[in-house]
């Protein structure tokens, strides 16, 4: 019996440039028209949402003087109806009727939404792949799930009954390991030819890693803004920052995992320095809602390497097979590595990220140093500095949590305040410190949003206003924005500052090293998140 699914061997679909398809849409055949245009400079491979035209019907005539201006391009053909998740509010023929004069007008793909193929009558059908074939464009049948990522085989079935050249299984992950379920279906179904990709943010393994693990092409937006569906990435995040067309079984993948991590530098970062020292690996946001669900696609994909951020550092540690002194003591990993052998190692290179810049300036031993915050970060500031010798005082806006880290790691007690001098009792009165170090939020630009830290607002003082700093050099963690309030007063009272891009790049560099074992370029790394900055 022939094989139903003969993809045609001339076809050109996920050969060299047609792996990333971008979609674009137009309020007016017009403007689509000229959106298309402006994109064929750069790409060849565009799907034309015509689902966003209110007269979709008057695009195909105009199709042809483009493609004659641009015979590279290929174009796909979606008018997807509401019923499927789409913008046209027209019937099944008048679907068929823009879709068939789309083929028609030199569209290499038409985009048929799988509750229109079941809806359609046999003599439809027909005369759809007759013109097809007269065409020679192909008849990709689609399915959207805006909720989950399930039933992938019965949907499967479901798309092949239409005798499609190639099908498009799209699902809304709910968990990081939904990806799983699309890569894995991409891996062992190589029949039809396939598109599978799972939307929204937990979907960007699948978009990233998809066409490696078997699919024909990706989707991917012209640009910030421009997303015709949830998650979508852009196509030069695609190609830039991820080197789609340079992935292959072999390449490592490691990212940073917590949430929300959607505007973490991380990505730039490591891919960053991936690319400068030659490592064939991509680094990926997961944004992780619970540490199984993460511990899963760390497990199955495999993951070689996280860097792990807000609010997992803790509970991390439980699942790992080795966590180093350091972290231990800290109590936190940010860094986990996977071993030759499987097993899963942390560690804590934010101790790093704090002690190296000062070390550069001021001898440690000995030097004494105030410490804002007793969270996270402030626990590797103040462990990390009693490490090196130094002698630590610590402040915080609960005082009860800086006494608790004070006992923990042989730190003195200072006071935030009238406030706190009456809580907890200050004994830094009048001292002048060797540095201070801003391990809290204040400071931070906008809301949470960039580090998940709901409950902190960036007007909060650290510092009853007007004191002068009582410290002869200024380090604040927070680097968004770099000059933040703290860095400002510093550089008005004449000290010198550590900004928080600095130990950002140093404990970065220091999980490249553990992930390579090669020296990271700092100098790439640093140079491209200050430019994001
Ligand atoms: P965390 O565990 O949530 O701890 C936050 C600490 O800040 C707590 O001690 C909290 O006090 C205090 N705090 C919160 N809002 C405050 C405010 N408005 N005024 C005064 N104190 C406030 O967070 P974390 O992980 O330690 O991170 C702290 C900061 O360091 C964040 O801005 C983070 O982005 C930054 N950081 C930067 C780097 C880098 O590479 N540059 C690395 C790690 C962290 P309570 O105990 O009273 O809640």
């Amino acid at each position: 019996m022939a094989n139903l699914y003969q993809f045609p061997t001339s076809a050109w679909a996920g050969t060299a440039g047609y792996t990333v398809c971008v979609a674009v849409t137009g309020a007016s055949p017009a403007l689509l028209l000229e959106r298309a245009e402006g994109l064929l400079a750069g790409q060849s491979f565009l799907e034309l949402r015509l689902d966003s035209v209110p007269d979709p019907q008057l695009v195909p005539p105009l199709l042809g003087p483009l493609l004659q201006r641009h015979p590279q391009a290929r174009l796909i053909a979606t008018c997807r109806r509401t019923e499927a998740g789409g913008g046209f509010a027209g019937s099944v023929a008048d679907e068929l009727a823009v879709l068939t004069a789309a083929a028609q007008a030199g569209c290499g793909i038409i985009d048929l939404a799988l509750e229109s193929a079941e809806a359609m009558r046999l003599d439809q059908h027909r005369s759809l792949r007759e013109a097809l074939r007269g065409a020679g464009t192909l008849l990709l049948v689609s399915h959207h799930d805006y909720r989950k990522t399930r039933d992938l085989d019965y949907t499967l079935l479901r798309l092949s009954r239409h005798q499609p050249d190639l099908v498009k299984l799209v699902t809304t992950a709910t968990g990081l390991s939904d990806n799983l379920a699309i890569l894995r279906l991409l891996a062992e179904r190589r029949q039809p030819p396939m598109v599978a990709i799972a939307m929204g943010e937990a979907g960007i393994v699948s978009r990233v890693l998809g066409v490696r693990a078997g699919a024909l092409f990706t989707f991917a937006s012209s640009g910030e803004g421009e997303q015709t569906a949830p998650g979508q990435v852009t196509a030069a995040t695609l190609r830039e920052l991820y080197r789609i067309g340079e992935l292959h079984a072999a390449t490592r993948v490691y990212g940073v995992a917590g949430q929300p991590v959607a505007h973490s530098l991380s990505p730039l970062l490591h891919n960053t320095g991936f690319r400068a020292s030659g490592v064939d690996a991509v680094f990926l946001p997961l944004p992780a809602h619970s540490v199984d669900d993460l511990w899963q696609l760390v497990r199955e994909l495999p993951i070689y390497g996280l860097s792990v951020t807000m609010p997992l550092k803790q509970a991390i540690l439980a699942r790992l097979d080795r966590v180093d002194a350091l972290a231990a003591k800290v109590g936190a990993c940010n860094t986990v590595v996977r071993q030759a052998n499987g097993e899963l190692h942390g560690y804590n290179t934010d101790v790093a990220g704090v002690t190296a810049p000062l070390a550069k300036r001021l001898d440690l031993k000995g030097a004494r140093i105030l410490v804002r915050g007793a969270g996270g970060a402030a626990r590797a500031a103040v462990f990390g500095l009693r490490e090196a010798g130094a002698e630590v005082w610590i402040e915080n806006r609960t005082p009860a949590k800086a006494a608790a880290l004070a006992a923990e790691a042989g730190a003195h007690l200072a006071g935030l305040g009238e406030a706190c001098s009456r809580e907890a009792g200050s004994n830094r009165a009048g001292m002048i410190f060797d540095a201070m170090v801003n391990a809290t939020p204040s400071g931070m630009q906008g809301p949470a949003a960039l580090s998940g830290m709901q409950e902190h607002s960036s007007t909060d003082a650290v510092l009853p206003s007007g004191e002068p700093l009582p410290a002869k050099l200024v380090f604040d963690m927070v680097y968004r924005p770099l000059e933040t309030p703290l860095i400002a007063q510093a550089r008005a009272q004449g000290l010198p500052v550590i900004t928080g891009d600095e130990m950002f790049v140093h404990q970065g560099a220091r999980q490249f090293e553990l992930w390579t074992g090669q020296p990271a370029p700092e100098d790439e790394m640093r140079r491209a998140v200050l430019g994001a900055l």
